[in-house]
């Protein structure tokens, strides 16, 4: 398998050389197909099997190819992850898959001033990755809203609740537009994802790594 298979656009395939991957990984390769085709997905994965690229590539390719919606200059693509370092992680992966398109991105987490993460929201991004607390923090404050939403993801879910995010991630899901793509990754399926994923995804396909 290669990503050429994939049907990846030539930006991302020369985005992916530039970074020296040769194929996709076991998730990567399962997973891209079935979110390029437009369904929400549930991976179970752990953190080192490529599981951001398996989202955040589709996610990048998606958006580049449907400029129109781009032109509101709205959020279209919302990631939420648990930790301020897998937020940061996962900006460096837009940034390394999108380098050759014209995407841009902000990542948001607590326990840091929120000017400069609020400036660069206003300065219209398509790609918003944060932690529970400060995507909240910031959208009651009247500074981020989500009037339409390409993709919504949830990343490493079963830590979120480890750590006591379940009644943010409701919350959450009570702001966003209902009509949506959504991904849910998670390292362990326990019966609280299995119903937590039953209320948020629609028809979801799984991948098992
Ligand atoms: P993740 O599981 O998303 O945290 O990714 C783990 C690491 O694997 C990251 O450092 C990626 O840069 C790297 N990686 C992801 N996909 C590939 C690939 N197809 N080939 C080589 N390295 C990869």
């Amino acid at each position: 398998m290669t990503f050429e298979q994939l049907n990846l656009i030539t930006p991302i395939i020369e985005a992916l050389k530039h970074e020296e991957y040769s194929t996709p990984t076991p998730i990567q390769a399962q997973a891209i197909p079935k979110i390029l085709e437009g369904n929400d997905l549930i991976g179970c994965a752990q953190t080192g099997t490529g599981k951001t690229a398996a989202f955040s590539i589709p996610i990048i390719q998606k958006l580049t190819e449907n400029s129109e919606s781009r032109k509101h200059k709205a959020i279209k693509a919302l990631i939420i992850t648990p930790t301020r370092e897998l937020a940061i992680q996962i900006g460096e992966s837009f940034t390394a898959y999108g380098r050759f398109t014209s995407l841009k991105h902000a990542v948001i987490f607590g326990g840091v001033s929120q000017v400069p993460q609020v400036n660069l929201i206003r300065s219209g991004v398509d790609i918003l990755i944060a932690t529970p607390g400060r995507l909240l923090d910031l959208y009651n404050q009247g500074f981020i809203k989500v009037p339409s939403l390409d993709f919504f993801v949830l990343d490493e879910a079963d830590r979120m609740l480890d750590m006591g995010f379940i009644h943010d991630i409701k919350r959450i899901l009570q702001i966003i537009p209902s009509k949506r793509q959504t991904l849910l990754f998670s390292a362990t399926m326990p019966p609280e994802i299995q119903k937590l994923a039953n209320s948020m995804l629609y028809k979801p396909l799984k991948v098992e790594v």
